[in-house]
């Protein structure tokens, strides 16, 4: 079938953050050249694509990748030609990262879009979550790429930090805002299993981060961003006018993707499959010129419906009442505690629930249950 949306999927970092349980190789030098291969072949594999409307270099940390196979990757994508300027080319990339001629060099090769990993712009803090960057780096990497000609700029922030850490979000706010970003994502800070920050937790080192706070931040974040004329068009991510994601967009309106790379999952609108996630195992079986496919599940007409449901209640656009393929359980005290908006063809979430997305999923789906 033909897939708008590609994302590529890079698992390089060159160190884990303390929070992170994400499916990445620590490498300090980067194996460019396999990568570049595994991904032409299976992008082989899956034959040729046609009317792309975005790509996306998620990781991992794609910036590590030279530029050059950057651009190798995307003339393959584009058939020997760069990507059409209607076309929305994502890069992750980490601050340090950007340099002068990186940028230029990411702009050449067709990116029009750079996704910033700041998290903070406390050096204490970005100290403690392992990061490898400084904050003074952010602001200079803003103005690296906007020279380069990318003004297409989203920083990804972390709240809801263990209050020992002492962070002042509001400051982390100011500063954000103050580089005029055009999005915004906001991660609420969760403690995965077997990172350094379950350990640290573990032996008391670290408290975890309260529910509280992470209300309160969350909550801050949409005063502040709104007020400097953001739009929250999803749970978590912000944009001025005209620079929503496109690609993520797909995401949550059900639309058909492709990922290629150890780790990604496709979608064809009926169906998911993912492929291995370790570096190791999907190159080897790209390889033997193998399938690098782990596991693939079919979705039922019930899991459909509910998936529908839970992404259309995650974008500020909400879920059309024709989606549910029952009428749902009463909702007037969803809406009477100020938690969900009805206007009679719709329910979306107000900022207050969608820090209840999903139990508001739970109470309109009655006995289907999230997997
Ligand atoms: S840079 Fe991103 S993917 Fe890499 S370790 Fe940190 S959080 Fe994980």
């Amino acid at each position: 079938m033909s897939f708008a949306h590609l994302y590529v999927h890079v698992p390089f970092c060159t160190r884990r953050c303390s929070y992170c349980d994400f499916s990445i190789a620590v490498r300090k030098q980067i194996p460019a050249d396999d990568f570049v291969a595994s991904i032409r072949t299976e992008l082989q594999q899956v034959g040729p694509l046609e009317s792309l409307e975005t790509v996306y270099f998620g990781g991992g940390t794609p910036s590590l990748l030279p530029a050059d196979a950057i651009a190798t990757l995307l003339q393959h994508v584009f058939h020997n030609t760069s990507p059409p300027y209607a076309v929305e080319v994502t890069l992750e990339a980490n601050p340090e990262n950007v340099t002068p001629t990186a940028a230029r060099a990411w702009r050449s090769a067709g990116i029009t879009r750079v996704s910033l990993g700041a998290q903070s712009f406390d050096d204490r803090v970005l100290e403690w979550m392992h990061r490898t960057h400084d904050a003074a780096q952010i602001g200079r990497a803003v103005a690296l790429l906007r020279a380069a000609g990318i003004d297409n700029i989203s920083l990804d922030l972390i709240f809801a930090l263990p209050e020992s850490l002492r962070r002042d979000w509001d400051r982390d706010l100011d500063l954000a805002i103050g580089l005029a970003p055009s999005h915004v994502s906001l991660y609420g800070l969760t403690v995965e299993p077997r990172t350094p920050l379950d350990r640290w937790i573990s032996r008391g080192a670290v408290q975890a981060p309260s529910d509280d706070r992470y209300a309160d931040e969350y909550l801050r974040a949409h005063q502040r961003l709104g007020a400097s004329g953001y739009e929250f068009y999803e749970v978590s991510n912000a944009a001025t006018r005209g620079r929503r994601s496109r690609h993520n967009s797909a995401y949550w309106s059900g639309r058909p993707y492709l990922g290629v790379g150890p780790a990604a999952h496709s979608f064809d609108g009926r169906a998911r499959r993912w492929n291995h996630s370790a570096w190791e195992a999907y190159r080897s079986s790209i390889a033997a010129g193998e399938s690098p496919v782990d596991s693939r599940e079919a979705l039922s007409d019930e899991q459909r419906e509910l998936e529908g449901i839970y992404l259309g209640l995650r974008t500020a656009a909400g879920v059309a009442l024709s989606a549910f393929h029952r009428p749902p359980p009463p909702f007037t005290a969803l809406v009477e505690n100020g938690w969900l908006v009805a206007d009679g063809l719709s329910l979306r979430c107000t900022p207050t629930g969608w820090l209840r997305l999903d139990s508001l999923v739970s109470a309109l789906t009655g006995n289907l249950t999230i997997s």
